[in-house]
Formats: C-alpha cells, sequence, structure tokens
C-alpha cells in the first residue's frame, strides 16, 4: 500500500504519516527528512540540497526523484509506504506514478491536508522538532511545549527548530507550494485517489480522527 502525503507545510502530513505508518506497519518516508539527513553529511551533495532548502526553495526534480527512487528500492517497502513531502511536483508525480507500476504497484489514496496561511505561519515558527529519526515527535511552544523546555518527552534529546522554519522562509516555502500544488491535487484528482481533509485551528478533529478515517477510506478502495 502506498501512501501519498499532501498538503503545504505545517499541515501535520509528518504527524499524521507517523502515526499511519504505526498502524499500518509501512515505513514512513519524509523526503524532507532524507535531505536534512544529506546536508548533516556536509559534502557537496549536502551543501547543494542545503542550498535550495536554506532559500524554501524546492530541490530540483532530478535530484529529488533520484533519492527518493533509491530509498524506495530498500527492503523495508517491500509492503509500501507513506510518502511525506515527495511527490511535490506534476512531473515527481508522473514519475512515481511510472515508477510503481514498473513493479505492478500503485498509489491507494493521496491525502490532501489543508489549513489556513496564516495559521501554518503560526504552527511553523512556533515548531521544535525532536531530530532523532526513531523518535521525530514534533511540538509547538504554545499548545504542545514539552514538560522540559527544550528536551523530547520520547526519548530525551534535545529539540531543535529546523533550518527552514523561520517567518521568512516559511512564507517562500507556502508561495512555492501554491504555485505548484494546484496541478499535483488535480493530477490525483483526476485518478480519482484524492482525499481532502479541510482543517482550521478551531477544528476539533484529532490526529487520530483523520488517521481513522484514512483507514476507513482505505478498507472501502
Ligand atoms: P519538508 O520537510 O517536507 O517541509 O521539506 C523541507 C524542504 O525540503 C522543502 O522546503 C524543499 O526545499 C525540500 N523538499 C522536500 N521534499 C521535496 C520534493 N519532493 N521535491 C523538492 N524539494 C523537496
Amino acid at each position: 500500500m502506498y501512501i501519498v502525503m499532501l498538503g503545504a507545510p505545517g499541515t501535520g502530513k509528518g504527524t499524521v504519516g507517523g502515526l499511519l505508518s504505526k498502524e499500518l506497519n509501512i515505513p514512513h518516508i519524509s523526503s524532507g527528512e532524507i535531505f536534512r539527513n544529506y546536508i548533516k553529511k556536509h559534502n557537496k551533495l549536502g551543501k547543494e540540497i542545503e542550498s535550495y532548502i536554506t532559500e524554501g526553495k524546492l530541490v530540483p526534480d532530478e535530484l529529488a526523484i533520484q533519492l527518493i527512487e533509491k530509498r524506495l528500492e530498500e527492503p523495508d517497502t517491500k509492503n509500501g509506504a507513506i510518502l511525506d513531502g515527495f511527490p511535490r511536483t506534476e512531473n515527481q508525480a508522473i514519475v512515481l506514478n511510472k515508477f510503481l507500476e514498473e513493479k505492478g504497484k500503485r498509489i491507494n489514496i493521496a491525502v490532501d491536508l489543508s489549513l489556513p496561511d496564516k495559521e501554518i505561519i503560526d504552527r511553523i515558527v512556533k515548531r521544535r522538532t525532536c531530530p532523532n529519526t526513531e523518535c521525530r515527535e514534533i511540538y509547538n511552544i504554545d499548545f504542545k511545549p514539552p514538560k522540559v523546555d527544550g528536551i523530547c518527552d520520547k526519548c530525551g534529546t534535545k529539540l531543535i527548530q529546523r533550518i527552514d522554519d523561520n517567518e521568512e522562509t516559511v512564507k517562500q516555502r507556502l508561495e512555492t507550494y501554491h504555485t505548484i500544488s494546484e496541478g499535483l491535487i488535480k493530477y490525483y484528482k483526476k485518478q480519482d485517489i484524492l482525499y481532502t481533509v479541510k482543517l482550521n485551528n478551531k477544528s476539533d478533529l484529532t490526529t487520530l480522527d483523520i488517521v481513522e478515517d484514512i483507514k476507513e477510506y482505505l478498507n472501502k478502495n
């Protein structure tokens, strides 16, 4: 089973994707995290990726596709994966479909989480992330603060603010997202696998509710 998580940064793709991964027992693959891990290597490729990410721009399609396909060849994806942040362009979506088709597989659902931009900016600048890849817990200094300031409740790792989680970069990331997402959403709508969840900060729809609704959709389709 392959699930694609669409939605602007800060809409909760990572949290929903993480929970779905545990429930369905398939890996949660975040393209942003893959790129951040390359950045940590401090080599030529890492520096190239960093230059795009710090400016809020997309990593070029060719490079993004190459690195994600490499990840999708790993044995833990034999039963599928939750793709979080990939595809981000219609071209990436077309290439991904072809890649899966060649393996006799397909995308079962494309989940589009939508939230007003103003609320996204507020969420992201207050977001703190656990950098431990086994944990990845996400906090918000206002509505989900850690028990001990700056420390992950779950694993004790020092929390970080991502290099691109500042207001200026977020605005650029949102502009990039809105410019390209339309085509991507239309692409999945046409294939009849688009599942939209409209959110706002006052909505009482929890992560758990969203995951249950997605599972119900998957059972029916
Ligand atoms: P994310 O963690 O999904 O918010 O991604 C962080 C950053 O990584 C984005 O702002 C882009 O610069 C880059 N990125 C993530 N996924 C992709 C993708 N599929 N294609 C191109 N760039 C990406």
